[in-house]
C-alpha cells in the first residue's frame, strides 16, 4: 500500500516505529483542477518526512524563487513536438537515470552537451529530419523505487531516492526537506551554463566538431561511421559555402530539459499562472505552467488512473511524457490519454514505451491500435532501457545489454511502420563519461570489464561510445 511506503521508509530512517496512520482521503468527483488538487487522491511513492515545518518553509521558499523556465520556451517545444506527432521531426531525448548534484559540473556538462548534439547530427543526416532535443537534465533528481528499503553491508536502510529526497550515503537516508531548495539551485546552476554555453558558439556548426571514433573495433564499422561523419562534415561545409551562414540554425540549437515529476510538493511549488504567450500582453490569458523544467513525464509506477501524478499532469500546459511498461492495458492507455489530453492536442502527450525485447511485439501492437481508434495523436518513443535490466552473472551489477537496446528499438520501428503508425523518437539513459555499465556496442565491452568504470547511482547508462552507436544505426536504418 502506497502510503504505508513512505511511512515504512521514514519509519526506519528515524528509527522509530510509526504508529500513526495516515488519513485516508477520499477521491475528488468533482473537475476542478488545481496546482493542489492532487493532495487529495493517492499518493504512490509519496515520502514521509520526519519535520513538516521544515518541509513546508522549503515549499515556500520555492513558492518565491524565480521561473526556471518560461511559457514561451514551453509553448516552443509543445509546437516541436506536434511537428514529431505529425512525423515532421525526431525526438531524441537522453540523460542520466539519476542526476546527482554532483554532476552539475563542467565537463560532464560539456561531456552530455557534445554528446546530445553528435547524436542529433548522426539523427538529422540519416532519417534527413528535424530533431528535437530533449535532456534528462537540471531537475532529474528524483526516483521511484521499487522497494523502500535495501540491505547494504548486512544493515537495512531506505533505499536511495535520489538527491532531492536523500543521499546516497547510508548515513544520509532520511529524507531531508533542505534537499528540494538545493534541487532548485542545482537545477539553475545546470540550465544556466547549458543556456551561457549554447549562446556562446557551443553547438556553433561554423568550428568543426572532434568525433573520436578510435574506439569502434569492427573496421568496417569504423568506416561506415567514418562516411557517416564525412557526409555530415561536407554538409556543413557547403552550408557555410552556399552562405546559408544567414540561417541562425547553424550558430546554436535548442535543447529543452525534462525529468519525472515524481515529488508533486516541489513540482506544485513552481507551478505558476502565467500569459499564454499566444494571447496579447494587453488582454492577457493565464495558464498554469510548471515552470521546474520544460518537458515532465509520469513514471510507470505512479500513472494510475486516480492518483495523484495523473491528476497533477491533466492542469499543466507543459508537453508530458507517460511511461508505458508491460502492465499498461490498451483501454487503460486510452481513458489515461483522456484525462491528461482532453483537447486531443497533437503532440501533447508523448508515450515512452517500455516493455523489453522480448515483449514489445507482443504488446505494442496493441496499444498503437487502441490509440489510433481513440482519436487521440501522440509521439510515441521507445525507451529500450527499462525493460532490459538484468544482473550480470559475473560482475554481479545491474546492467542491460546493447543488443537489447538495438532490437527493441528496432522492433518499434518496424511495428510502427506495419501499424500504419511511426516511431517518434528514443528515450534513453546515457552520459557523456567513458563508464562501463552497459555491455556491448562498437567498443565491445563484456560482464567483466563493467567493475572497471560502473559510475551509475541508479541504472545502468550508455556511455559516450554506445550512445553514439545507437545514432549511428538508428541512423543507419531511417537510410534503408
Ligand atoms: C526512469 O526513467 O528512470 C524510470 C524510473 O522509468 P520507468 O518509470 O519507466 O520505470
Ligand atoms: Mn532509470
Amino acid at each position: 500500500h502506497i502510503s504505508d511506503w513512505g511511512r515504512q521508509a521514514a519509519a526506519l530512517a528515524s528509527g522509530q516505529p510509526q504508529s500513526t496512520t495516515h488519513k485516508k482521503e477520499e477521491s475528488t468527483t468533482t473537475e476542478e483542477w488545481s496546482p493542489s488538487s492532487w493532495q487529495s487522491k493517492p499518493v504512490t511513492q509519496s515520502v514521509l518526512y520526519e519535520d513538516r515545518d521544515e518541509v513546508e518553509k522549503a515549499l515556500k521558499k520555492l513558492e518565491s524563487l524565480p521561473p526556471l523556465v518560461t511559457p514561451t520556451e514551453i509553448a516552443r517545444l509543445r509546437e516541436s513536438l506536434k511537428e514529431v506527432a505529425l512525423g515532421n521531426a525526431f525526438l531524441l531525448q537522453g540523460g542520466d537515470c539519476a542526476e546527482l548534484f554532483d554532476y552539475c559540473s563542467e565537463n560532464p556538462l560539456d561531456a552530455k552537451l557534445k554528446l546530445l548534439l553528435q547524436m542529433s547530427l548522426v539523427l538529422i543526416w540519416g532519417g534527413n529530419t528535424k530533431v528535437v532535443r530533449i535532456a534528462r537534465i537540471a531537475g532529474q533528481f528524483a526516483k521511484p523505487r521499487s522497494s523502500p528499503t535495501e540491505v547494504i553491508d548486512g544493515v537495512t536502510v531506505p533505499s536511495f531516492r535520489g538527491d532531492n529526497i536523500n543521499g546516497f550515503d547510508p548515513s544520509e537516508r532520511k529524507p531531508d526537506p533542505s534537499r528540494l531548495v538545493t534541487s532548485y539551485f542545482h537545477s539553475a546552476a545546470t540550465l544556466n551554463y547549458i543556456r551561457a554555453q549554447l549562446s556562446s558558439g557551443f553547438a556553433d556548426l561554423h568550428h568543426p566538431i572532434e568525433w573520436t571514433l578510435a574506439h569502434v573495433q569492427d573496421s568496417a564499422q569504423k568506416a561506415e561511421y567514418q562516411a557517416v561523419v564525412d557526409r555530415i562534415t561536407d554538409s556543413i561545409r557547403f552550408l557555410q559555402t552556399i552562405n546559408a551562414d544567414a540561417s541562425p540554425s547553424l550558430n546554436t540549437i535548442d535543447l529543452y530539459t525534462s525529468h519525472e515529476g515524481l515529488l508533486l510538493e516541489y513540482e506544485q511549488s513552481l507551478t505558476r499562472l502565467l500569459r499564454d504567450p499566444a494571447s496579447s500582453p494587453s488582454k492577457p490569458v493565464k495558464k498554469w505552467y510548471n515552470t521546474s523544467g520544460h518537458f515532465l513525464w509520469i513514471g510507470d509506477r505512479t500513472r494510475q488512473l486516480d492518483g495523484a501524478h495523473v491528476e497533477y499532469f491533466r492542469g499543466i500546459q507543459n508537453p508530458i511524457g507517460i511511461k508505458v511498461g508491460p502492465s499498461m492495458q490498451p483501454d487503460e492507455l486510452v481513458r489515461l490519454l483522456d484525462i491528461v489530453d482532453a483537447d486531443k492536442e497533437p503532440g501533447r502527450v508523448t508515450l515512452i514505451t517500455r516493455y523489453g525485447a522480448g515483449k514489445v511485439k507482443d504488446l505494442l501492437p496493441g496499444h498503437i491500435q487502441a490509440v489510433q481508434k481513440s482519436g487521440h495523436i501522440v509521439v510515441w518513443q521507445s525507451d529500450p532501457m527499462h525493460g532490459n535490466t538484468f544482473t550480470a552473472p559475473s560482475s554481479k551489477v545491474k546492467t542491460r545489454s546493447f543488443t537489447s537496446i538495438m532490437s527493441e528499438i528496432q522492433q518499434c520501428l518496424q511495428i510502427h511502420k506495419e501499424n500504419n503508425s511511426r516511431l517518434g523518437g528514443v528515450h534513453l539513459e546515457l552520459t557523456g563519461d567513458p563508464v562501463t555499465e552497459c555491455i556491448g556496442g562498437s567498443e565491445g565491452l563484456e560482464d567483466e570489464d563493467l567493475n572497471l568504470n560502473y559510475a551509475t547511482y541508479c541504472d545502468p547508462r550508455l556511455n559516450n561510445n554506445q550512445a553514439l552507436d545507437v545514432a549511428f544505426l538508428i541512423s543507419s536504418w531511417f537510410r534503408e
